[in-house]
């Protein structure tokens, strides 16, 4: 394996680990699941507030490894504002991305900042830590109070 963990903590994901944006919680969430990944032991908590069918506001609390709680801060400011078919879509992309399988570069909306993850794929260990936000800030929409 050539790449070791320096290269995959890189600048960004350190970055947002170590100052989480959007951490905290919403008071008057309309939304709100917890997410659980025991492979590694990282938790998370995302409130948010859902108008229409779009985003206005998240906030994430949560515990564990870099790339968990780097993945939540990234997802909430990407994902804020947006509408939750896109959010879907972006998902799915994201999880292909860290998953190391082939993404269309030109498909909608684009991953941008989210491709910092790409090396994660060469870790399958770390790919639950990277996707446990997607999947709780899924449950939360679907009005489920727990990631699966
Ligand atoms: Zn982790």
């Amino acid at each position: 394996m050539d790449l070791d963990l320096g290269d995959l903590y890189g600048e960004v994901i350190l970055d947002h680990s170590r100052k989480p944006r959007n951490a905290g919680a919403l008071e008057d969430p309309t939304h709100q699941a917890n997410g659980h990944n025991p492979l590694c032991g990282d938790r998370l908590h995302v409130t948010l507030r859902v108008a229409g069918e779009t985003i206005e506001e998240i906030r994430f609390e949560g515990a564990g490894c870099a790339i968990s709680q780097a993945s939540a801060s990234l997802m909430t400011e990407r994902v804020k504002g947006m509408d939750t078919a896109a959010i879907a879509s972006l998902s799915e992309r994201f999880r292909a991305l860290v998953k190391g399988e082939d993404v269309d570069e030109d498909a909608e909306p684009e991953l941008d900042k989210l491709e910092v993850f790409s090396g994660v794929g060469e870790f399958p260990m770390r790919v639950k830590c990277a996707t446990l936000s997607w999947h709780t800030l899924a449950a939360a929409l679907e009005g489920r109070e727990t990631a699966s």
